[in-house]
């Protein structure tokens, strides 16, 4: 057998939705988008929502609409997909990094708020933290909100994980807390328009700046600076780019967006049973309050392996051996090469972040998983822990 960490869930519904695209007038820049769109607005509540081609546009729009320029700080974690600080550098912006909280691996709010201070005292303050919410477990929103009012930060939550997780009874995407939301449609996330992405705000200044720099910077119809020539005139205002969503990748989304719910219950269902039968073992999981629902787009166990005689890295490798798919999300993105060129860190500001590298481990995560595999993979742990006592 061999299973991998994540897959995705495609219908024959999908297929004919997109098939049905296919067959149409627009393919591109049509109205399945906005019906995509809409959709994900009536989802989550959000006011305005802009999809895009992948997620990391999303995050380098947001970034600028939101303000953030030449020698602006923006801090993320770093156990995160590099996506979620290489946006602050398309922007010319300076990154810095926040270690992570050692029970559910999201961003440390007793590690930001020492650092906030130090940071105030030095003029050296973030324009923007991107929270991450790592396998699909909301961050502490309410506490960075209070934060963000006190230092004047922006919050981009970068909920590529998260679509379909809630915090205290309201939807990752709601914006409720933050000032914008992006959510990633790539094939191992929780639904998927092929490659995809979405920027969700309540603020119509980043919304309508967001719109005009997903394409080109180019005005049409409204809001002209000059005078409208005729019925072709069409401005450049700002320096956009091309990171538009196709209406065939729109159509793939909306049709995988109805099955949610489903995909949600069964990725909380495979945690449950993981978490049931796992337990005994010296392993550590994500603590999830009960005021939270995580998406569960990763499932990762994090091996107490000072407590056991055999290394981190001959669990992940006897796992992949055993035709078990596992990963590790993420490597910390300070010690990525291209960060040492500019980025030095110390590895004792980043205590738990480095404990979480030396010991974490995605294991198989998605909805169609199947008894027999969550079994097999139950008992493969299981097997190489019994070897080992
Ligand atoms: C997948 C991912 C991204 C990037 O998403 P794309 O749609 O592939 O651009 C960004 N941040 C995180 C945390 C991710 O997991």
């Amino acid at each position: 057998m061999s299973i991998p960490y994540g897959k995705q869930s495609i219908s024959k519904e999908d297929i004919d939705k997109v098939v049905e695209i296919l067959k149409s007038d627009f393919i591109t820049q049509g109205p399945a988008v906005e019906t995509f769109e809409n959709n994900l607005s009536s989802y989550t509540g959000a006011k305005h929502v802009l999809s895009f081609n992948s997620a990391t546009s999303a995050l380098h729009v947001a970034c600028l609409s939101a303000g953030l320029s030449h020698g602006d700080i923006l801090w993320t974690s770093p156990i995160s997909f590099v996506a979620s600080s290489n946006c602050a550098l398309y922007c010319g912006a300076k990154i810095d990094f926040v270690d992570i909280d050692k029970n559910t691996f999201n961003i440390s709010i007793d590690a930001l708020k020492a650092k906030l201070k130090i940071a105030e005292l030095e003029n050296k303050l973030p324009k923007i933290i991107i929270p991450v919410h790592l396998a699909g477990l909301p961050c502490q929103l309410k506490e960075l909100k209070s934060l963000s009012e006190d230092y004047g930060f922006k919050i981009i939550e970068d909920a590529s994980h998260a679509i379909g997780a809630e915090y205290f009874g309201s939807k990752i995407g709601s914006c409720d807390y933050s000032d914008a939301v992006v959510f990633s449609f790539h094939p191992v996330k929780i639904i998927t328009s092929g490659e995809g992405g979405a920027l969700l705000t309540n603020d119509h200044d980043i919304f309508s700046k967001s719109e005009l720099l997903r394409s080109h910077g180019i005005q049409k119809n409204k809001d002209l600076l000059f005078e409208n020539h005729g019925d072709w005139y069409y401005e450049q205002q700002l320096l956009g780019f091309n990171y538009r969503m196709t209406d065939i990748q729109a159509a793939l989304g909306s049709s995988q967006l109805q099955r949610i719910e489903e995909f949600i219950e069964k990725r909380n269902l495979v945690a449950k049973q993981y978490i049931r039968r796992l337990s005994h073992l010296p392993l550590e999981f994500q603590t999830v309050d009960s005021e939270l629902k995580s998406s569960y787009h990763l499932f990762i166990i994090k091996v107490l392996v000072d407590e056991i005689g055999i290394s981190h890295k001959q669990i992940f490798s006897s796992l992949r051996k055993r035709g078990i798919g596992v990963n590790l999300h993420y490597i910390p993105i300070y010690r990525q090469p291209y960060y040492k060129n500019f980025y030095n860190y110390n590895s004792k500001d980043f205590l738990n972040s480095e404990d979480y590298y030396s010991s974490a481990i995605s294991i198989p995560m998605y909805p169609t998983l199947t008894a027999r595999e969550i079994d097999f993979v139950v008992n493969e742990i299981q097997a190489i822990f019994d070897n080992e006592q």
